[in-house]
């Protein structure tokens, strides 16, 4: 590969809103045949609303709204967010927090007037024993099942309500699956959200694979498996979350809307954030080898 090829390759990326690190990148997307997606920020707008507070008997949903939504104001996460304006929207003013800590890829805790108040996935709670009741837990299906995405909200030793977001799956995304899948690429949806959910929005845009309900930690791991396998893998992603598996893929690409994490992680930004920037990419890559060779 002669540097000036290389040059006008990463100059015709910029004009594409691809921003390429080095030009020894190219070279690697050449070859990549699996295109494993993060789902939430990635595939999806990743901004998400409050659509429904679901309160346990006898709880008061103004004060599910202002703990939960005092907490996840510490938390820069989308559902977080989403919680935070929808509480703020709702009951006002939102109370102090002490000692917050985030739980990565599973929720947030933190002591609010005296409570330790936990939100986040079921599986959070159960290890706190604030288990959900039986109404509760088949609110948070129900909403799962459409493609939502419910967490929890528990304090003092118990679950009392649950909270139903939802964000909405960009215009681009499902062009760009298929524009991945005529360039020979396999694409496969990784996300810490669970598996209803993510199914819904996989088959929105045409994804078939889906690996759910993976622990930030987990999805470095799912990466090297696949590379095991023989494949060989670009990551897309946006979060925190994907910071280490982006930099472990054989090609990793990272939203220009996202985290600066998972920029710095990555070989590539996608500026837009637009998906069909990937497929551009891998086509702007073939392209400007074969002109070398
Ligand atoms: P994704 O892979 O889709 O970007 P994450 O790994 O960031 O998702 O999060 C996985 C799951 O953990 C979320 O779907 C949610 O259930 C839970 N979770 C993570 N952070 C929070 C938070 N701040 N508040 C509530 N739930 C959270
Ligand atoms: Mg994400």
């Amino acid at each position: 590969a002669t540097p000036t090829a290389l040059m006008v390759g990463t100059g015709r990326g910029a004009q594409l809103g691809i921003l390429i690190k080095g030009p020894e990148v190219l070279e690697s997307t050449r070859r990549v045949d699996t295109v494993v997606l993060d789902k939430t920020g990635t595939i999806t707008t990743g901004k998400m609303t409050l659509l429904d507070v679901v309160t346990a008997d006898g709880e008061d949903r103004d004060q599910v709204l202002r703990l939960a939504g005092a907490l996840e104001d510490y938390s820069e996460h989308p559902i977080a967010q989403a919680i935070a304006t929808g509480a703020r929207d709702r009951v006002g003013v939102l109370p102090v927090v002490e000692d917050f800590t985030n739980i990565e890829g599973l929720g947030v805790h933190g002591v609010i007037e005296g409570h330790a108040v936990i939100v986040g996935r079921t599986r959070l709670l159960d290890d706190w024993a604030q288990h959900l009741p039986a109404d509760l837990d088949t609110s948070l299906r129900a909403a799962e099942s459409e493609g939502k995405t419910a967490v929890a909200v528990g304090w003092d030793g118990k679950a009392r309500a649950v909270l139903v977001v939802a964000d909405a799956v960009k215009a681009t995304s499902r062009q760009a699956i298929t524009q991945l899948r005529a360039l020979g690429l396999t694409p496969i949806m990784l996300t810490g959200d669970n598996a209803a959910a993510a199914a819904t929005i996989a088959d929105q845009v045409g994804i078939d694979q889906v690996i759910a309900e993976v622990l930030p930690a987990d999805k470095v791991e799912t990466v090297k498996r696949l590379q095991a396998e023989g494949k060989v893998v670009a990551m897309v992603g946006d979060g925190v979350n994907d910071a280490a598996a982006l930099a472990q893929a054989d090609l990793g690409l990272a939203m220009g809307t996202g985290t600066d994490v998972a920029i710095e992680a990555s070989d590539l930004t996608l500026v837009r954030g637009d998906l069909r920037a990937a497929a551009d990419a891998i086509r702007l890559s073939r392209a400007t080898l074969r002109t070398i060779k």
